[in-house]
């Protein structure tokens, strides 16, 4: 896969050892570890890779890059100050042993999971395509998706997650895109970045060192995504459901099942059917569409593909239980996906025949810093526009949530934990219900399923 000299030209690391050897593989976990691989000595804030590096040589392991002493062997131990900085070296070493591979970065403040689900799942419909696993998308995911490329890899679609100036910058240097996708902007991680225009700025780094033939695809509904034109000196195309937009959604019909939209693009249009609901994720299908073309992805193709795309998690999962709908979209919460989510209510209760009731269990969204308090009271009033017929939250924060929506008019009640929030609710049901769970993964809003439905 790669050998010890340019493993050690890539990192500038010091290396005793003067044989060459190629290394079939690169692990950073001695769990896992196979015989002839290179063991990365990554430190983390709970353990030392250093401290594993006498049993990564008994599993086999061929050598070892590490940052100080380690006690091993007969194997070539390779000393770099940093073992992150070394293993994205190496990263970006092997990803540009494949001068022919094409990579997609993919980042935004909601939906780049979705969105990279998707995308790999149209390209995987004409390429040999590998991607981020789960949502592995930091500085330690995205080398392991790197060097996960294999010599018949056509393209690598990647995540770009970040939680400051200069990371997306810095994992561009590593993958090296070709295309880009920005999915939108948000306020997720405001309390880090301080403004939505600091966050607007740190996406479009993903834009600055794309190859002068490579490809932006763009949300072309949010003025500070449309503001980043300034920026490109690539091809671009714009996604969404305004007449401005390349690839651009119409006649979106959103039921329990997933949505329908007809696709418009410059060269056709097309009927879709995703088994995904909301609009939002209509968006992160147009995103997908908008790569597909770019690589030559016929859009009946990518209409099927599309028909069978599983996303990763419980990203707005739909469950059944007897008559009730649950919408369990507690994998994580911002405002933009909260707002997301009471869209999707709003729509399902629209077109339930029978008509029914929507109850959402809400918890609190952490990591908003100083918006924290307006961005739970802006929940309550979500909650209001989408009609809910009852609103139960727990969690500190979400005391603003239940005051905004009770003030409003919507029966809300707040509890001090999810175990209250579940005596209610198994107290309120009522036949035909559809109940949104929706809160900070830490919250563990899903814990609701096992507390009212699988009892
Ligand atoms: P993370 O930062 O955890 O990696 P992510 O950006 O990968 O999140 P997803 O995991 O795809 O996002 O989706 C998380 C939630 O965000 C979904 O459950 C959904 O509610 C919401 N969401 C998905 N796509 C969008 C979108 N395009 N716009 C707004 N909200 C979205
Ligand atoms: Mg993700």
């Amino acid at each position: 896969m790669i050998t010890l000299q340019e493993v050690v030209t890539a990192t500038g690391g010091k290396c005793a050892f003067t044989e060459n050897l190629d290394f079939t593989g690169i692990n950073t976990d001695t769990r896992t570890i196979k015989k002839g691989e290179l063991f990365i000595a990554l430190k983390g804030e709970n353990f030392d890779g250093h401290a594993y590096a006498g049993k990564a040589a008994e599993s086999g392991a061929a050598g070892i890059l590490a940052s100080r002493k380690v006690d091993v062997e007969g194997i070539p131990v390779i000393y770099v100050e940093d073992t992150l900085k070394g293993y994205q070296d190496i990263a970006h070493a092997y990803r540009m042993k494949f001068p022919r591979l094409k990579v997609v970065a993919i980042t935004g403040s909601n939906g780049k999971t979705s969105t990279k689900d998707m995308v790999a799942t149209v390209l995987a419909s004409r390429y040999n395509v590998v991607k981020t696993q789960a949502n592995f998308n930091n500085e330690i995911g995205l080398p392991r998706t790197l060097l996960g490329i294999q010599p018949d890899t056509d393209i690598a679609v990647v995540e770009m997650g970040m939680r400051g100036l200069g990371q997306i910058k810095a994992m561009c240097a590593i993958a090296r895109p070709d295309v880009a996708v920005i999915s939108n902007v948000g306020s997720t991680h405001v309390g880090e970045l301080g403004s939505l225009d600091n966050i607007a700025k740190a996406k479009s780094e993903i834009l600055e060192d794309l190859p002068s033939d490579g490809f932006a695809v763009l949300n072309g509904d949010l003025p500070r995504v449309r503001a980043m034109e300034k920026k490109l000196h690539t091809g671009v195309s714009w996604f969404g459901f305004t007449e401005a937009d390349d690839v651009r959604a119409e006649n979106v019909e959103i039921t329990a099942d997933g949505s329908r939209f007809i696709c418009k693009t410059a060269d056709g249009s097309a009927e879709f059917f995703i088994p995904q609901i909301g609009e939002h994720n209509v968006m992160n299908a147009l995103s997908a569409i908008a790569v597909g073309r770019h690589f030559g992805v016929q859009l009946n193709n990518i209409k099927t593909a599309l028909q069978g795309t599983v996303l990763t998690g419980s990203r707005q999962e739909l469950l059944h239980f007897g008559s009730y709908t649950v919408i369990n979209d507690a994998y994580n919460a911002s405002p933009a996906s909260m707002e997301a989510a009471f869209a999707t209510l709003a729509r399902l209760k629209q077109s339930a025949q029978p008509p029914c009731r929507t109850i959402a269990v809400v918890a609190d969204m952490l990591e908003l810093g100083d918006t924290a308090a307006e961005a739970h009271q802006s929940v309550g009033r979500m909650a209001a526009k989408a009609k809910t017929d009852i609103l139960l939250g727990y969690g500190e924060e979400t005391k603003a949530t239940v005051d905004a929506a009770a003030a409003e008019g919507v029966p809300a009640f707040h509890f001090a934990d999810r175990q209250g929030a579940a005596k209610k609710l198994t107290e309120i049901l009522q036949p035909g219900d559809i109940v949104l769970l929706k809160g900070s993964h830490s919250m563990q809003v899903s814990g609701i399923i096992g507390l009212v439905f699988k009892k």
